[in-house]
């Protein structure tokens, strides 16, 4: 059982669980299903819960946390409708999830924790380090609350705002294990993206759980000395290790793994990188996501030049490399992980 202040997390605990739980309680198990459903729709109090007698309700909040999360920030984008949201949680800290707009359907963007401990250079969610992670029934609202927002079902859902989701592994897998039940929101695994830095020490349990999701590798430089200037997760860990157990983990699931490449002028773009990377892809058959940097006001990176970008898919595609060049979206509004987050507390806005 996970417990939040003292008390009982109920959003974070499954049918099965609750039904157990319940049963302690004296309560028949038909309540489960009824207060799984509420959960699963977001309620963030037990007076909404109508169908439970009053004693039962009561009974619940004495035991249980109960929380949703409150909106203290919100921006759309003009040009390409991307929204992006600032949730406060129960203890005052904040998250900021994203819904961009594809031709097949809207996705939203997730924070897994409060801040980062990874330390990537180029990434905003870095600056301050970990503040904690994330419970699951803060990643399902996080769901729940911007599809609310969204006014229709969301078809994707993709692990990559604030945080390293394989660094808060057994609440990732609850979450996710929450938001694809059946009783629940039902999200279908195959939609559903895990974005990792590369701890490739957990990829074995990852690939255990045989889930039906996509992996991506933050990858963002070919050769060691590139990937542990900008990626301290690289140290004493290596490209070779992460290809290994990238490949590994594909033999496992039978499921392909996509690399993401943030390109930074003059640090990771060029051609020896380049091609470098193509026979690091064509030995393991690794799809290539190229994105151009976000520039972050507090770091000194930069982002590609557009020939340069051109240059590096060329070598890529020239080489049977699968490669796609990520279009930008939300540019307007501090999209980059972390950078509303940082610039609403900067406005003293909320606490963090
Ligand atoms: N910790 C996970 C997921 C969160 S970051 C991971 O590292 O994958 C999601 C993605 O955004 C990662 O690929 C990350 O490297 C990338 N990213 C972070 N800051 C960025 C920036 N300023 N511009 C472009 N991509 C960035």
């Amino acid at each position: 059982m996970i417990e939040i202040c003292g008390k009982c997390d109920i959003k974070s605990m499954l049918p099965e669980e609750l039904e157990v739980f319940l049963k302690e309680l004296g309560q028949p198990g038909f309540r489960a299903g009824q207060i799984f459903s509420w959960l699963s729709r977001g309620c963030g109090s037990f007076d909404e819960m109508t169908n439970l007698p009053l004693s039962l309700r009561e009974t619940l909040k004495s035991r249980c946390h109960l929380y949703a999360p409150n909106q203290i920030d919100r921006r759309s984008s003009s040009r390409d409708g991307t929204v992006k949201q600032l949730w406060e949680l129960y203890d005052g800290n904040a998250v900021e999830t994203v819904v961009m707009r594809y031709s097949y359907g809207d996705t939203v963007c997730i924070s897994t924790q409060v801040g980062c401990r990874q330390g990537c250079a180029f990434c905003a969610s870095a600056i301050g380090g970990l503040v904690r992670s994330l419970s699951p029934s803060e990643m399902l609202d996080e769901v729940l609350y911007a599809e609310r927002d969204s006014g229709k079902p969301l078809s994707h859902i993709v692990l990559m705002g604030i945080g390293e989701p394989l660094d808060n592994f057994d609440n990732v897998m609850r979450f996710l294990d929450l938001i694809n039940h059946p009783k629940g929101r039902g999200f279908g695994m195959r939609r559903i993206s895990l974005s990792t830095c590369g701890l490739i020490e957990k990829f074995d349990r990852l690939a255990d759980n045989q889930l039906q999701l996509t992996l991506s590798v933050s990858l963002h430089a070919p050769d060691d000395e590139t990937r542990s200037r900008i990626m301290p997760a690289n140290r004493g860990r290596g490209v070779d290790a992460l290809m290994e157990a990238c490949g590994k983990y594909m033999k496992k699931t039978g499921r392909r793994i996509s690399f993401e490449y943030a390109m930074i002028d003059g640090v990771n773009d060029s051609e020896a990188q380049a091609r470098l990377l193509a026979g690091r892809m064509k030995e393991i058959g690794g799809h290539v996501n190229l994105i151009p940097l976000n520039q972050v006001e507090e770091r000194e990176f930069r982002p590609s030049r557009p020939e340069n970008v051109r240059r590096f898919q060329q070598i890529l595609q020239d080489s049977g490399v699968n490669v796609t060049v990520r279009r930008r979206l939300g540019g307007d509004l501090d999209a980059a992980c972390g950078q509303l987050r940082r610039r609403v507390l900067h406005d003293g806005n909320a606490q963090v």
